[in-house]
């Protein structure tokens, strides 16, 4: 057996971007620690890394195409199963035109840089307007904020966690997730940083999750309120004129017109509505005003509401109406080595709603339609119908409101491919699965994090392992099917020029190139001139534990994409919605118990639960219900109950606890893997229900189309005695 060598890497299963150390001897992974010389992580690392190895050595991992079968899936080669793939999708597209084929990318896609810019070039090659991807079950409405306010989706402001003194935090709990549209690297110092340090870290949340230990106060707040809240705290700082008026003025323009709009929202209107007593609401607004530096930020609990955009869209306002936008400490813009925005235009655009979707009428947010429309798209006939779906590293029917009806639509498809390592609820419908490689056999630079984190950092990191034989990365997968689709197209002149000189010379395009490209044209790039100081991909390559490129600075005049270079802070559109707010705060009484999910440390995405040592331990599936309301309901600790929504009905075990608001109960995503139990063996064992069987896909924000999967309406009763509706 050969002797111990240890490769340096990235994680690459949230957004924290953690340095790993990882020991590998005789071809196997014998550890893996967090990577104390890690220029943005310092070490840190958490359960979820170790799942790597098991991953990799996950006997229900595919490591070759599949084709189904009437006796199930059994294996193909490469060469055929492309060939079919590609055979297949061109006859359905000659026949019904491209926008019957739709397109799903999952979350694990922005984390791979090879299925990144593969997808990249293939929802060129595809052309289809029926694309779909995670971002509208969580981000779209920042995303959409970004380019009302900025000119461009991928502009978005980060907080300056390292310096600021006080920190609002909506609906965020990166104790357990890593951190989200703000990559932290090392979460727990960063987090805890701020209270010890001396600044103050307020937590706003219907659940006092793992994060409130770190902050110096949590409120609970009714899920879906925090645009009201947000409106009262400006209404707050315009009322006791402490608008920082001067500064808005230089950065944005009709900013005017938000001071006339919080006239109707002072605290005492919203207060009851939303659970925050007036007087804390006004003490909040006037800390924040006070403080040195301060910066409001929010994450998923102010995403997947009914209100998400403005909500969205205050928080900017708030940051920029105390001055603390693009300044130190407060609300920033990080500057990527790899510029995010260039590819994103590409992939993107830089417009709004240029098409809606068939069924719904709902616009398109950055080339993608809202993926809670997917079934009524896949199940009404008529002209632009989905007849085939390519699902990209993605479980929809685990993470899709409604997921029971988009089960049914997928069985119902004339055609399916899924790029994914396990059959799973989703795959099992495909018609051909296609395994890209492992993280630990492929490279990796984080495109999109990089883009997020809190201080400018690149790295770039080699595969650990040798790649087993005959496998493929998800790029050479999407490559190779782009080219039996007609050819790959990026949209970026250069990078086609490469690509068609390239092709003629039987040279193929690689990440790599793309991403020495990129860096050496970037802010911090070498411009290719020899001798030049400056990033390359070679100069990555020789710093295995990334480049640290400083804090966040002052940028926002290079990243705002406006017409004028000014921010857009009061587009119609935003003011117009903020009469949905005034009628959420007419009808919160009537809406009864509402659902919310819950993000836990050992899992992100739902095929984490096929990880032993994550799933190990107590049942984390409850039903999370405050003493108040169990007590009214007549329930008792760890009974069964039965949760019904409008669209399903599921069964789970109660938990009773105060963490939770009263009037709110809790479940975690990514549980109810008995449609998978055979191919997905330790999770399909697990207990526990999908939550997706209760949320709904009509409760969305209708501009930017995110799934409302907090403040789901539910009922909870002891369940008759028969089996349940999972
Ligand atoms: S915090 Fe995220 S990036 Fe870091 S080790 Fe855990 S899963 Fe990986």
């Amino acid at each position: 057996m050969s002797s111990p060598s240890t490769h340096f890497t990235t994680c690459n299963l949230c957004e924290a971007m953690c340095g790993l150390a990882v020991t590998v001897e005789g071809g196997r992974v014998t550890s893996i620690a967090g990577d104390e010389q890690d220029s943005f992580s310092a070490g840190h690392i958490c359960p979820k890394a170790f799942a790597l190895r098991e991953v990799y050595e996950d006997p229900d991992r595919l490591r070759q195409p599949m084709r189904r079968t009437a006796n199930g899936f059994v294996p193909i080669g490469w060469e055929e199963a492309l060939d079919e793939v590609a055979s297949k999708l061109s006859a359905i597209r000659r026949r019904d035109g491209k926008h019957s084929i739709g397109i799903y990318a999952g979350n694990p896609t922005v984390h791979n840089l090879q299925a990144l810019l593969g997808y990249a070039g293939f929802l060129r090659a595809l052309g289809s307007r029926n694309r779909f991807d995670a971002n509208s079950q969580d981000a779209n409405p920042r995303l959409l904020t970004s380019l009302l306010l900025y000119g461009e989706h991928t502009t978005i402001p980060v907080p300056d966690i390292d310096r600021t003194h006080y920190m609002l935090m909506l609906g965020a709990n990166p104790a357990a997730s890593g951190g989200s549209l703000m990559s932290l690297g090392d979460v727990k110092k960063r987090v805890r940083g701020i209270k010890a340090r001396g600044g103050k870290l307020v937590l706003i949340d219907p659940r006092r999750s793992e994060t409130s230990d770190w902050a110096s106060e949590h409120h609970f707040i009714r899920p879906g309120g925090d645009a009201a809240f947000l409106l009262a705290l400006l209404h707050v700082l315009c009322a006791e004129q402490k608008v920082r008026w001067a500064e808005v003025r230089r950065l944005s323009r009709d900013s005017e017109r938000i001071e006339a709009l919080v006239r109707d929202f002072a605290p005492a209107t919203v207060a009851e509505q939303i659970g925050i007593p007036a007087d804390t609401i006004i003490r909040i607004a006037r800390e924040f005003a006070a403080a040195p530096s301060a910066v409001a930020y929010g994450r998923v609990g102010t995403c997947q509401q009914e209100l998400g955009t403005v909500a969205n869209w205050l928080i900017d306002v708030l940051n920029l109406f105390t001055g603390n936008l693009d300044r130190e400490g407060g609300s920033m813009f990080p500057q990527p080595a790899f510029d995010l925005g260039a590819l994103g235009r590409k992939v993107a655009g830089s417009d709004y709603a240029r098409w809606r979707s068939r069924i719904r009428g709902l616009p398109e947010v950055g080339g993608n339609l809202p993926a809670s429309v997917m079934a009524e798209e896949m199940e009404t006939a008529g002209p632009g119908q989905i007849r085939a779906l390519v699902c990209v590293l993605g479980n929809p029917v685990m993470s899709v409101p409604n997921s029971a009806r988009l089960d049914r639509a997928l069985a119902g498809l004339e055609f399916m491919v899924s790029l994914d390592y396990y059959i799973n609820e989703t795959s099992r419908h495909a018609h051909i699965i296609l395994p890209g490689r492992h993280a630990l056999e492929r490279s990796q630079y984080d495109v999109v994090f990089h883009a997020l984190q809190v201080r400018n950092t690149a790295k770039y990191s080699l595969p650990v392992l040798q790649p087993a034989a005959d496998s493929r990365t998800d790029f050479d997968i999407l490559y190779e099917l782009s080219m039996r689709l007609g050819g790959l197209r990026t949209g970026v002149p250069l990078v086609d020029q490469a690509l068609k000189l390239g092709h003629r010379f039987g040279l193929r395009l690689t990440p790599e190139h793309i991403v020495d490209l990129a860096v050496r044209t970037g802010t911090y790039g070498d411009r290719f001139l020899p001798g030049r100081h400056g990033l390359s991909l070679r100069k990555l390559t020789e710093s295995p534990h990334g480049i640290d490129l400083g804090p966040l600075r002052t940028c926002l005049a290079k990243r705002i994409r406006t017409q004028d270079g000014q921010i857009n802070l009061a587009p119609q559109i935003l003011i117009d919605d903020v009469q949905r707010v005034r009628t959420w705060l007419t009808h919160t009484k009537e809406s009864g118990m509402l659902l919310i999910g819950r993000r836990q440390l050992r899992t992100n995405n739902s095929w984490m639960h096929n990880c032993p040592s994550l799933v190990k331990g107590p049942d984390r599936s409850a039903l999370l219900m405050n003493p108040e309301d169990a007590t009214r309901l007549g329930l008792t600790e760890g009974q069964t109950v039965q949760v019904d929504s409008r669209v399903g009905s599921v069964t789970v075990t109660l938990a009773i606890s105060d963490e939770i608001m009263p009037g709110v109960v809790s479940l975690p995503h990514g549980f109810g893997h008995q449609q998978a139990a055979s191919t997905l063996r330790v999770a399909g064992a697990l207990k526990g229900s999908n939550v997706n069987l209760l949320t709904d896909e009509t409760l969305l924000d209708p501009l930017s189309g995110t799934a409302s999967l907090n403040g789901v309406p539910v009922r909870i009763s002891t369940p008759p005695q028969r089996e349940a509706t999972v």
